[in-house]
């Protein structure tokens, strides 16, 4: 069967409704997009009211995302009759297939990532063997600009798609490798088919070094903070989510990465109310154990918001309970 190819830059090209400027929804327009909680259980409705939590998505600068894509957004109810896939009981998994070398205390550990996307999606996570470069069907190359090695998308795609496992509701594939999607292209940080449920991202070019930049102190605990925003974003293209542009949510378009870096790690109430009804998580639960990975690995302010939220949704003293507690999902 064709594949069907988007590389992640030129994605949201074919979600361009209107060549105007962009301008930024209204409070009104915001809650539209959230759509109607009369009905649902106390804990989805508060964690779906914006309260003082989430800002509006800002004005973008000329460069930025929505500057050069001016999207028309996706609310829920829109969400709903594009009629995404779910994860059901046949597949029910999430696979991560890393592709070449992660080596300890440069890049973001695979087993990280896999409690990461655990923690996000509240669905099992499987890592596969890893997929070496020697092995057969990946063509390679040595960019002519930065002279470092680059796999061709396409072949990961072709293997991945080959290799589907029977209860997976995605598979995708990871790597500190830089990538191209085609001969006539520089790089690209990713391509996914949406329809094959596969794609394959790389983490390289969010390391200073990459760039020939030094490395700062922290500079591990900033490149998994990169790879886990840029993982359970493009997992939640998966679910069907497109870029938000209600609020300041990690399902924001970023076009560089000082935008990237700048949008949080948390889904606002749009984008939170689209992979609930996917997933079908208890919000709580998630937020619990969202909060301790965050503090396991230092993302100090994270885990600050997600306190902070619980506070919102539970009131203080049962917050305070909730996260004393220490528990699995
Ligand atoms: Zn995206
Ligand atoms: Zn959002």
């Amino acid at each position: 069967m064709k594949l069907y190819l988007f590389p992640v830059t030129i994605f949201a090209i074919f979600l361009i409704s209107s060549p105007m400027n962009f301008k930024p929804p209204t409070a009104a327009e915001r809650l539209k997009a959230i759509g109607s909680t009369d009905g649902l259980q106390e804990t989805l409705r508060k964690a779906l009211e914006p309260a003082g939590d989430f800002e509006p998505v800002p004005s973008p600068q000329p460069g930025d995302w929505l500057a050069v894509h001016p999207e028309a957004g996706q609310s829920f109810n829109e969400f709903l009759k594009s009629k995404s896939n779910r994860p059901d009981k046949i597949r029910s998994k999430i696979y991560l297939q890393p592709i070449g070398e992660f080596p300890k205390y440069q890049t973001p550990l695979v087993d990280t990532l896999k409690e990461y996307a655990h923690a996000y999606f509240a669905m099992p996570v499987e890592v596969l063997p890893p997929l070496t470069l020697s092995g057969k069907g990946i063509t390679t190359r040595i960019n002519n600009f930065t002279r470092n090695r680059q796999i061709l998308t396409t072949d990961v795609l072709t293997i991945l798609k080959d290799n589907l496992p029977g209860d997976a509701f995605c598979l995708l594939a990871i790597t500190m490798e830089d990538l191209y999607p085609e001969p006539s292209w520089n790089f690209v940080f990713g391509q996914a088919s949406l329809r094959e449920r596969v794609g394959v991202y790389s983490f390289a070019r969010y390391d200073p070094a990459f760039y020939g930049n030094k490395r700062e102190k922290d500079y591990e605990k900033l490149i998994l903070r990169r790879s886990c925003k840029v993982l359970v974003h493009e997992t939640s293209h998966m679910f069907g989510l497109q870029h938000c542009i209600f609020f300041r949510c990690v399902m924001n378009g970023s076009n560089h990465l000082k935008e990237s870096d700048s949008r949080p790690m948390y889904l606002c109430p749009v984008c939170l109310r689209k992979l609930q009804y996917s997933i079908g998580f208890d919000v709580v639960g998630r937020y619990k154990s969202l909060f301790y990975f965050y503090r396991k690995v230092g993302f100090d302010d994270d885990a600050l918001w997600l306190a902070h939220r619980l506070e919102h949704i539970l009131g203080p003293d049962a917050a305070r309970t909730a996260l004393e507690q220490k528990s699995e999902q």
